[in-house]
């Protein structure tokens, strides 16, 4: 497939405000309409955070058949699983583009600044520094993102809507999958044979860093022994 060369993000050329009236909720619409949507009222300034978990492959199949020239980042934390390096590569090889990266300081730097392992002393510090810090970063260039979360991966995550204003990061947020199942998510991988990382083949529902993911259902995997369920990103 034919590589899209990515050109800047152009500037904002309407203001963006928050007015619940200026976009309706889309509950109604179906994954694709979302998607749809979105590419109609923001592209090119809409940005979709990609994790290289199974959703993110799920959105990025769908998308590029809607907008070719559709905008991916992801957060390079520098300690991502091998897989999941590997899965980035097979995606960007499949559908024919660059997904834009967002890092924090490298980790012989936070090392040296905070001291060795951190996630393992202050997990949310680390986060911050390699996570959120870019995460930041990368919304600041756009009017509206998308992220794969789904109301049945945790309690917290329930209320997950369609389309809403991202207080946070004064920005409007789409979750395309947002009434997804599990089941939906993989009925979806297999009938359109999309590459998806293989760790949860291997019991990894989630998938974040080497340091503080292990396998386990839905989020249990994330920062095991510790209160901490989100990385922060998501408000
Ligand atoms: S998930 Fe762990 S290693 Fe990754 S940024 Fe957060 S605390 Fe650091």
């Amino acid at each position: 497939m034919q590589t899209h060369t990515k050109a800047p993000i152009p500037e904002q050329q309407v203001e963006v405000r928050p007015e619940a009236s200026q976009h309706p909720d889309l509950e109604e619409r179906d994954a694709q309409g979302v998607l749809e949507y979105m590419v109609e009222h923001f592209h090119p300034r809409l940005y979709v955070a990609c994790s290289f978990q199974k959703e993110a492959s799920v959105i990025m199949d769908m998308l590029v058949k809607i907008e070719p020239a559709a905008r991916f980042f992801t957060l390079d934390t520098h300690v991502l699983f091998p897989e999941t390096y590997a899965v980035w590569k097979q995606l960007e090889d499949r559908y024919g583009i660059t997904v834009e990266v967002y890092q924090g300081i490298s980790i012989q730097r936070q090392a040296a600044v905070h001291g060795d392992e951190l996630w393992n002393r202050d997990p949310d510090a680390c986060c911050g520094i390699r996570k959120v810090a870019p995460m930041d970063e990368a919304l600041s260039k756009v009017d509206a993102w998308m992220s794969g979360l789904r109301r049945d991966q945790s309690p917290t995550r329930a209320n997950t809507p369609k389309l809403a204003w991202d207080d946070k990061h004064g920005l409007w947020k789409a979750n395309p999958l947002a009434d997804w199942s599990e089941k939906d998510v993989w009925t979806y991988l297999f009938e359109n044979d999309v590459p998806y990382n293989p760790l949860h083949d291997r019991g990894y529902d989630s998938i974040g860093c080497t340091h503080c993911t292990r396998p386990g259902a839905a989020r249990e995997g994330r920062w095991t022994g510790d209160d901490k369920t989100e990385c922060g990103i998501h408000g």
